[in-house]
C-alpha cells in the first residue's frame, strides 16, 4: 500500500463527497447522473460545456464557443462521438487477435502478438506507442513436472520478457483516467502454452474496445489526459498491470481513474446486462466511497448513451486489483463471462461467439463514460467542481 495516495479532501469536497455519496446510496438507481450534474453545480450554472476541442481549434475559443450550450446540445455532441464506435472495426479486430493460435504469455507467438499490436495501437492512437518490456520468471510448479512426461506444452524458459503497450494521450489537466485490457490468453490447464486458445471474449473484446476509442479520442481534444494500455501477463497472475501500476506509482501520475476492460463481447441468451464492477474492501479501504460513486454515475451514462442494462457489482479478479492496492480508484467493465460464458479459457471462445451490437454498446459505453467525466472538470470556470468524485488527494 502506498500512503502517498491515499491525501484526503479538504472539508469543504469531502461535505461535497459526502452528499454524493448519500445521494447515491439513497437515489440508485433513477436518474442519476443528471442529478449529480446539479449536485456538481455550485453556482447554480448548467454543467453544461462538452469540453471537446477539435484539432482546428484552439482551445481558448473553443472553451468560449462551449460554455454557451446547453445540457442538450452536450449530449448531442456526446451522442455524435459516441455513434462513431462503427461494430465493423471491433470485430476486425477480435477475429485478427484471435486468428493467432494461442496468445499465452510463455507461447511463441506472444511476441509477434505484441508486435502486431503494438502496430494497431499506433495506427489508430495519434501518439507514438510506449513498449514497456519486463522479466518474469516463472516458479516451477508440479504441473511442469507432469508436462515434462506427457509432453503437451513447450519447454518451458527461466524467463521471458514480457512487454505492455502504452498509448499517452496528452490532455489539457494532468487528471488521468487510463483505460486497460490484457491482450494474453490461456485454455483449461493455464500453463498449456501450446493449445489453441483464441480468447475472443477474453479478452480480444476488451483490446478491440480499447482500440476503438482510443481511434475516436485520436481526433479530439480533452481536459483529462488519457493513458491506454494493453496488458500482457494478466492470466498468469496479473503480472503486466502489477508492472505497470508500479510505474504509474513511482511516476506519481496524477491517476484519477482505471476503467478495466476484461470480456465486453458476451451477451448471454441476447441479454443487455452489463457488470460495472466497483471496489468494496480489497487491500486499500480509503477507495471504496470514489469507486462506488462513479460506478453509479457510469451507470447513469448507461441509461443515456446505451441499451445496456448496467448491474452494479464488486470487483472480480483482473487488472484493476494491482491499482486498487495502491490506493487508486478503480472500476472494472465486464460482460459477466466467468460466470456466463462456458467458453471462457477453452478453445471455443471463438469470434463468432460474440455478439458484436452487444460490444459496440459496451464500447460507447467507455468511450461516453470517458466524454462525460470530463464534463467535471473544466480549467476555464474554476467555480465548477473539479474531478473531486474521483479523486482521492
Ligand atoms: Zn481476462
Amino acid at each position: 500500500m502506498n500512503k502517498k495516495k491515499l491525501h484526503y479532501p479538504s472539508t469543504h469536497t469531502a461535505i461535497i463527497f459526502l452528499s454524493l455519496i448519500i445521494f447515491a446510496l439513497t437515489n440508485l438507481p433513477d436518474n442519476l447522473p443528471d442529478n449529480l450534474f446539479i449536485l456538481m453545480n455550485r453556482n447554480g450554472h448548467e454543467l453544461d460545456s462538452i469540453n471537446l476541442v477539435e484539432h482546428n481549434l484552439s482551445t481558448a475559443s473553443f472553451i468560449q464557443k462551449i460554455t454557451a450550450k446547453s445540457d442538450a446540445d452536450s449530449i448531442i455532441i456526446s451522442n455524435r462521438i459516441v455513434d462513431e464506435v462503427h461494430p465493423a472495426n471491433l470485430e476486425k479486430t477480435v477475429r485478427e487477435l484471435s486468428s493467432f493460435h494461442t496468445r499465452h504469455t510463455e507461447s511463441e507467438f506472444i511476441d509477434d502478438v505484441a508486435y502486431w499490436l503494438t502496430e494497431k495501437l499506433q495506427s489508430v492512437c495519434g501518439t507514438d506507442v510506449y513498449v514497456q518490456n519486463f522479466t518474469y520468471t516463472p516458479e516451477k510448479t508440479n504441473d511442469d513436472n507432469d508436462s515434462d512426461v506427457n509432453s503437451n506444452h513447450r519447454q518451458r524458459p527461466f524467463s521471458y520478457n514480457l512487454k505492455n503497450l502504452v498509448c499517452e494521450k496528452p490532455g489539457s489537466t494532468n487528471n488521468t483516467i487510463i483505460i486497460s485490457a490484457h491482450y494474453d490468453s490461456r485454455m483449461e490447464n493455464i500453463n498449456n502454452n501450446t493449445a489453441r486458445a483464441p480468447g475472443a471474449d477474453d479478452n480480444a473484446s476488451g483490446v478491440s474496445a480499447l482500440l476503438e476509442v482510443a481511434r475516436i479520442l485520436s481526433n479530439f481534444s480533452v481536459y483529462h489526459s488519457i493513458i491506454f494500455v494493453l496488458f500482457s501477463g494478466e492470466e498468469q497472475g496479473k503480472l503486466g498491470s502489477t508492472h505497470y501500476a508500479d510505474y504509474i506509482d513511482k511516476k506519481d501520475v496524477d491517476l484519477d481513474l482505471l476503467i478495466n476492460l476484461d470480456m465486453v463481447g458476451f451477451s448471454s441468451q441476447g441479454s443487455n446486462d452489463f457488470l460495472i464492477e466497483y471496489d468494496n474492501g480489497n487491500v486499500v479501504q480509503d477507495n471504496d466511497r470514489y469507486s462506488l460513486v462513479v460506478a453509479s454515475f457510469i451507470k447513469g451514462v448507461a441509461s443515456k448513451y446505451t441499451n445496456l442494462n448496467t448491474i452494479l457489482g464488486v470487483l472480480g479478479n483482473s487488472d484493476y486489483l494491482p491499482f486498487e492496492a495502491l490506493g487508486y480508484t478503480v472500476i472494472g467493465f465486464h460482460d459477466d463471462g466467468v460466470t456466463k460464458n462456458l467458453n471462457h479459457h477453452t478453445m471455443t471462445d471463438t469470434p463468432d461467439i460474440l455478439n458484436y451490437e452487444y460490444l459496440t454498446s459496451t464500447t460507447k459505453l467507455v468511450l461516453a463514460t470517458i466524454l462525460n467525466l470530463d464534463k467535471l472538470i473544466t480549467s476555464s470556470n474554476p467555480d465548477y467542481a473539479p474531478l473531486f468524485l474521483v479523486k482521492i488527494q
